[in-house]
């Protein structure tokens, strides 16, 4: 039987088909309808159609979906969605009647983290914790290949616990020469859940340019932080200084409450190279144990990790 996952992001919605083997049969990805609940619905519809009369299977195959928040174990409805017009809908029993087969619903960290324990950066390992750094900050968490989603599916939700051991630093003035002014990190940016200085408002990509835009008054993307810096540019370089220490103070917490095999990034800053030649070595200053050298990897399937954990939710996941 094949397995069809699908990833409802904010701005994309990608569907994969997999064989059993794990081999990719069929993929597409769409832009998703914003704001849309009834659109977001029809077009995730589409793409399984589509799938399905791309791989001509004979019997009908999976569905398994990944999205940017949870259903309530209580209300059965979803919660804690950055697309937020997904939330306080019952997503799951909608998507069944559109697509006309179960549908399994699943955070999209924590399919991250599942096909990664499946047979990616994280294959062997007993307890994985994966995160995703992108437009936000999500964690999720597999331990012996099944998904802990916790009482109220809210464990490894893990971008919105504040940033531990905020600092207070001097930072340059605004102009070359014109002194210096003290940064401080309390209380931290709004963050959309309606607090401060949740760890997402620093560590996300949106956080780490924000984070540049404040120290010089320029706005530029964090993947074009990423690149000045590796020209060479100084108070790029910093931002990304101050990124990587943030990052190691968010997960020194992972580490001392669950201390996980291997830590995978995923995410659209996930293949930047600072975070795997200085994040270990900060990580362990940070972690109360002092022998840590947990692995830090970035997701072996890549973009595809996410997909490929929606579809898995049917055989791994029972
Ligand atoms: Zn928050």
């Amino acid at each position: 039987m094949a397995r069809i996952g699908i990833d409802l992001g904010g701005t994309k919605i990608e569907g994969l088909a997999l064989s059993d083997q794990g081999e990719a049969l069929a993929r597409r990805r769409i832009s998703a309808p914003r704001d849309d609940y009834g659109a977001t619905l029809a077009a995730v519809a589409g793409l399984v159609a589509w799938l399905d009369a791309e791989i001509g299977a004979p019997a009908p195959a999976s569905v398994g979906v990944g999205i940017p928040g949870v259903l309530s174990p209580l209300t059965g409805l979803v919660k804690n969605a950055n697309s937020t017009w997904l939330n306080g809908h019952a997503l799951d029993r909608d998507l069944t009647a559109a697509i006309g087969r179960p549908v399994r619903l699943q955070n999209d960290a924590n399919c991250l983290a599942l096909s990664e324990a499946a047979d990616g950066a994280g294959a062997g390992c007993r307890t994985v914790f994966a995160a995703i750094l992108g437009t936000g900050c999500g964690g999720g968490v597999v331990v012996d290949g099944r998904i802990i989603t916790g009482r109220h599916a809210a464990a490894g939700e893990w971008g919105h616990s504040p940033l531990p051991w905020p600092q207070l630093s001097e930072a340059p003035g605004e102009e070359p020469g014109v002194g210096t002014r003290m940064e401080d990190e309390r209380p931290g940016p709004a963050c959309y859940c309606g607090r401060r200085g949740c760890l997402e408002t620093w560590i996300s990509g949106p956080g780490l340019a924000d984070d540049y835009t404040r120290a010089t008054g320029r706005v530029l993307t964090a993947v074009e932080v990423a690149a000045l810096a590796a020209s060479g540019d100084g108070p790029a370089q910093a931002a990304l200084d101050r990124h990587v220490d943030r990052l190691a103070r968010g997960l020194a917490g992972v580490v001392n409450l669950l201390d996980p095999d291997v830590i995978i990034l995923g995410g659209g800053l996930s293949n930047m190279p600072h975070l795997y030649e200085r994040l270990p070595r900060r990580l362990a200053a940070w972690c109360f144990s002092p022998d840590v050298a947990t692995p830090i990897r970035p997701a072996r399937h890549g973009d595809s990790s996410g997909v490929r954990g929606a579809a898995w939710l049917w055989p791994i996941q029972r």
